[in-house]
């Protein structure tokens, strides 16, 4: 909650899951700042230089294990001048969108580059290993893993492309990103599994970057929306676009 004392912002409150947090020199503060007005419309987004007195780390988050550097902060009585307020008053939600779309086709190409090593790992490995007289790869499960894995990661590839042409063309590509973030983040948790169950203990372990990666694959599916929210606002979109009888031509999307 951020409230204007004459040409100051005075800003409580307490967030986790600020990632960087512990390197950042500033930080984008999402908070209420108007009242009697519909919800996405009362959030605005005020700017933090990271020194101003009130701003605490309190702790960096250990996830699964290790420390990320995704902090919890709190805020208390943080005052920044009035001109630290980032676009119009309760333009939050607004701001954030136009940020987080093109933000999620990147995390989606990173995705791609991630699935791409784990499946040359797990390519190599399924050449190398010899269990039970031949190369995991003669295995036909072995086989299995392989061609879901290509399979997915192309489609993943070819729907982030897509996804791409369309913010090209000038438009918010709502529907394609919404899918991408869904099926790149489940494509590369598959993909990786994929890879440490043919590596067996190995992959489990540090000796493989994999172990790695998964635990971030598992992020993947929470961060930036979790993957139910963007089924739903999905549908929604293609479910409207129906109603006003517009239908969805795959043909032309
Ligand atoms: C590694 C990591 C880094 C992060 N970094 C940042 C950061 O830098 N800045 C930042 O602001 N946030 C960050 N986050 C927070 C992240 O954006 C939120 O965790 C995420 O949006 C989900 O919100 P939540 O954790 O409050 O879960 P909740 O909202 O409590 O949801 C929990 C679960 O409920 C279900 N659910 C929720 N809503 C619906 C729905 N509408 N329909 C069906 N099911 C639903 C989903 O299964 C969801 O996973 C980070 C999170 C992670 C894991």
């Amino acid at each position: 909650m951020a409230v204007l004392d004459g040409d100051t912002w005075v800003i409580n409150g307490r967030k986790w899951f600020t990632s960087g947090a512990d390197r950042a020199a500033y930080t984008t503060v999402m908070c209420k700042t108007e009242t009697d007005v519909p919800a996405h419309d009362a959030f605005s987004m005020i700017i933090v230089p990271t020194n101003t007195p009130g701003y605490n780390i309190l702790r960096d988050v250990r996830v699964m294990g290790h420390y990320g550097g995704h902090c919890e902060v709190s805020y208390e009585n943080v005052r920044v001048p009035a001109k630290n307020l980032l676009g119009p008053r309760g333009a939050g939600f607004k701001i954030a969108q136009r940020r987080l779309g093109p933000g999620r086709i990147f995390h989606c190409m990173r995705w791609l580059g991630q699935a791409q090593r784990a499946f040359d790992l797990m390519c190599e490995r399924a050449n190398s290993r010899v269990a039970f007289g031949k190369t995991l790869g003669q295995h036909q499960q072995i086989q299995k893993f392989i061609f879901d894995s290509l399979a997915e990661i192309q489609a993943s590839r070819l729907l982030t492309l897509h996804a791409a042409h369309k913010i090209d063309q000038g438009t918010e590509a709502r529907v394609e990103i919404g899918i991408i973030k869904v099926v790149g983040a489940q494509m590369l948790h598959n993909v990786i599994d994929r890879a440490i169950q043919v590596f067996g203990a190995k992959g489990v372990t540090e000796d493989t970057p994999l172990e790695r990666m998964y635990r971030h694959a598992r992020f993947a599916r929470i961060y930036d929306g979790p993957d139910e929210v963007h089924v739903t606002t999905t549908a929604r979109r293609v479910l409207g676009s129906y109603k006003i009888g517009d239908g969805w031509d795959f043909g032309l999307r």
